[in-house]
């Protein structure tokens, strides 16, 4: 056989960027499992100029493994060769979930020949495993005819090659599925047929003619809209709404049909919108709804209902059900997820379907989002573009989405009780970010009032951008370094535009989000790399994922808690999920080759914690080192410091951290026991409350006899009134949303260390936060800052706020 030994060869080497987005691309387009392994096998096999690539993968049974797609085997022996998970070679890496490199596979212990496949002429083999959730869902295998040596980097290439293909494939096994449960169709639908075709109207608020009705809640995001109210609401409750079918089969199929392509064009827009918007990351959340829609089983499904209906509402509504009844009955949580993907395609339809009659108004420019809750997916659901301001009924101003408006820079009002009964769709509206206050139907004196607030707002920021390159330093030239939050690579532009320093905090659990899953090594290389470049030579720190507690990952199946910021979030969550966290170590530190990288570690609360991560991160440092790869072998490692027992033990950690990062949103939540995204108890939410100030201060304390820098990463440093006490407290560094770097920049400027040193003392000493505020308020009157051309009208609101002077 032409098996015998030859010398190993060199494989030349992929274009791995190029390989990946190939495959990437299959991935997105995929119509059909079976297409898709096909497509790619052929890719994998000739760009890796492998002379087989084959995939296995495991179906009705968790056991057993069956070859789904070759090229370069026998063809024949496809569906036909099964193996059990841990025999021979595939099997091995079906259980061990760890990918196989073998100049000479025949050598390994496990190696077993299937004569059926006609392999025995390949010599070497590489495979790796394709793993959702913890589980093994199959097997990607190359083989060659020459011995070859494989390079760590084709090992990796075929991960996230493998990784790439594995959400395909569940979600086409789940919705495979969905065929077999045609008995208990039948039953709902007779179930539903008894029911009217009519239902009652969907509840709308009443008619209302009075003008200028006020509202309140939390200031947000600062900035004013004016514009038409854009109410997002649950999706359409099937059980009420009014349907009349039109006459005849074929009408009502068309407007079916009509209205699936309508929503596959809808999502397409919506991906390509976020795509530019956002960059490429965050577009990834729309695949699988792409992929529900162009399935074969999905489409079947309803056409066949639509022939037994005759009404295409009650036909997508048998449809859904079904599919709800199904998903409910499962206990995987992954599988529960995707469930929700399916009937939320379901609703989009609907409301086409809808439309269809009685045509809902598209989203105009400038409009008002009002919504029961800002959550981080809304931003990838809306059309961004066409959004001036965000409203919504429940939620505080350091929740996720709420931070996410503010780093866009959309005004933004949250915790409005009784927006969501109040608000009419189309109806006109003023949001004012700075204040909280909230008008509907207002008349023309308010409208010219806000029009003229508008434009002094967004001639202040100009004239501020203008004055970007003046440095940032107290009157008496101490440097305070101002900094930016970002968590997208579009958030770098207004980084620049406002002229941060550097990024004080990457929050790279928008990637994660934006996915859906912990993204892979290469996803994260890819992005931290044109990050660190577009930055240099200023300094990027890079935070590891922070998911959990209110930014939940559904597919890496973290059961639900009931105390989920008290749980399994942040640094616990990644160490207990130590593959994709050494991915994550692994591209940071590449990224570390092109630029200026700290790396931070959230939530940190245990010594433990912080030693276990630095061991990981050395194991990925040593195997660089053998691997060549190049790193920047003094990139400093600091924590967060978000939880009380970290900061009281502060002198602990700082011998171990090179330097600290204050995450006052999760310290203050801590301190003081109030979730951060409740808005029922945001008035006892306050970062200036003195046992908030005293950690901040210990902290301080322990990173100076340390030698070792600190900075405020919160919401709490752009934050008028805590700016002079943070600075007075010895914070050498705030980092800010994008836009609040210009405002936190003249305050600093304003401000002379030693008033504000003392103004931290009495602060320490304040028996409330209102005291606090008082303090700091009276400071801002004396700095002259109230009289600022540009954010004097402002800084004179907060003041009256916190101190009832005027
Ligand atoms: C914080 O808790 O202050 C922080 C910056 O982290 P995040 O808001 O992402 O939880
Ligand atoms: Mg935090």
């Amino acid at each position: 056989m032409g098996w015998a030994a030859r010398p190993p060869t060199e494989a030349p080497i992929p274009d791995r960027i190029s390989i990946l987005s190939d495959v990437a691309e299959i991935v997105s387009r995929s119509h059909d499992l079976q297409e898709t392994l096909a497509n790619v096998t052929d890719l994998v096999a000739k760009r890796l100029d492998a002379d087989v690539c084959s995939i296995y993968l495991i179906d009705t049974d968790p056991e057993m493994l069956t070859l789904m797609s070759t090229i370069g085997l026998d063809p024949g022996a496809v569906s036909r060769v099964r193996l059990r998970v841990g025999e021979g070679l595939v099997g091995l890496v079906a259980k061990e979930r760890e990918p196989i490199a073998l100049t000479h596979a025949r050598d390994h212990s496990n190696f077993r020949y299937f004569p059926e496949t006609g392999e025995e002429r390949y010599e070497s083999l590489l495979a790796a495993p394709m793993i959702m959730q913890n589980a093994t869902i199959g097997v990607l295998v190359i083989q060659t005819a020459d011995p070859r040596v494989f390079e760590q980097s084709d090992i990796e290439l075929m991960q996230t090659c493998a990784q790439l293909l594995a959400p395909v494939v569940v979600n086409a096994q789940l919705l495979a599925l969905m065929s077999i449960s045609e008995t208990r169709r039948a039953e709902i639908t007779s179930a539903l047929t008894s029911t009217s075709g009519r239902f009652p109207d969907v509840e709308s608020p009443e008619d209302r003619t009075e003008q200028n009705v006020e509202l309140s809640g939390i200031a947000t995001s600062r900035g004013v809209a004016i514009g038409p109210v854009y109410r997002v609401d649950d999706p359409v409750d099937l059980e009420h709404v009014e349907y009349f079918p039109r006459e005849s089969l074929a009408e009502e199929r068309e407007d079916l049909l009509k209205a699936l392509a309508d929503t596959r064009s809808e999502i397409e827009e919506a991906r390509e919108a976020s795509r530019a918007r956002f960059g490429p990351e965050f577009a990834a959340v729309f695949h699988t709804q792409i992929q529900i829609l162009e399935d074969k089983g999905f489409v079947d499904n309803i056409d066949e209902a639509i022939n037994r209906k005759k009404n295409a509402l009650l036909a997508l509504r048998s449809v859904l059900d079904t599919y709800r009844e199904t998903f409910e009955r499962i206990e995987d949580e992954y599988f529960r997820e995707r469930g929700a993907d399916i009937i939320d395609i379901g609703h989009r339809i609907m409301e086409k379907l809808l439309g269809v009659r009685s045509p809902v108004a598209p989203m105009q420019p400038g409009s008002v989002v009002v919504v029961d809750q800002v959550l981080a997916g809304l931003f990838a659901r809306l059309e961004m573009d066409q959004v001036a301001a965000i409203v919504s009924e429940h939620g505080g101003s350091t929740s996720h989405g709420a931070i996410f408006a503010r780093t866009l820079e959309i005004p933004a009002v949250t915790g409005v009780t009784g927006i969501m009964s109040e608000a009419k769709q189309g109806e006109s509206c003023i949001v004012d970010g700075a204040t909280g206050r909230v008008y509907l139907q207002p008349d023309e004196a308010l409208v010219n009032y806000y029009r003229d607030a508008q434009r002094e707002y967004e001639i202040a920021i100009e004239h501020l951008d203008a004055l970007r390159d003046r440095p940032a330093e107290t009157r008496d030239g101490t440097p305070v370094t101002l900094s930016a939050n970002v968590g997208l690579l579009n958030d770098l532009r207004l980084a620049d535009q406002h002229g941060a320093e550097g990024i004080g905090l990457f929050r790279t659990e928008l990637l994660a989000l934006a996915h859906r899953g912990f993204p892979s090594e290469e996803e994260q290389d890819q992005l931290y790399r044109r990050v660190v470049e577009q930055m240099a030579p200023r300094p990027v720190t890079i935070r590891t994922l922070d998911l959990g507690g209110d930014k939940g990952l559904p597919n890496v199946g973290m059961p639900d808690e009931e105390n989920p910021q008290l749980g399994l979030r942040s640094i616990r969550l990644t160490l207990e999920n130590r593959r994709a966290f050494r991915a994550q170590l692994r591209a940071i530190l590449r990224a570390s080759a092109v630029g200026p990288v700290k790396l931070l570690l959230p939530m940190i609360s245990s010594i433990e914690e912080l030693r276990e991560t630095k061991a990981l991160l050395e194991n990925v440092r040593s195997r660089f080192q053998e691997e060549g790869q190049s790193f920047d072998p003094d990139m400093p490692v600091g924590i967060m410091i978000e939880v009380p027992a970290t900061a009281i033990s502060a002198d602990i950690f700082a011998a171990e951290s090179d330097f600290f990062s204050i995450g006052t949103n999760d310290l203050t939540q801590y301190t003081l026991a109030v979730d951060r995204g409740n808005e029922r108890v945001a008035h006892l939410y306050d970062g200036l409350h003195p046992a908030v100030l005293s950690l901040i201060d210990l902290s301080i304390k322990a990173a100076s006899r340390a030698g070792i820098p600190i900075s405020v990463c919160g919401e709490m440093a752009s934050n008028p009134l805590a700016i002079p006490i943070l600075v007075g407290l010895g914070i050498g560094e705030l980092s800010v949303v994008p836009a609040a770097v210009p405002f936190a920049k003249e305050i600093v400027r304003a401000l002379e260390l030693r008033d504000v040193a003392r103004d931290a003392r009495r602060a320490l000493a304040a028996k409330s936060a209102r005291e606090v505020q008082e303090i700091a308020a009276s400071r801002l009157l004396g700095s002259g800052l109230l009289d600022h051309p540009d954010i004097g009208a402002w800084l004179r609101n907060v003041v009256d706020e916190a101190s009832g002077f005027s």
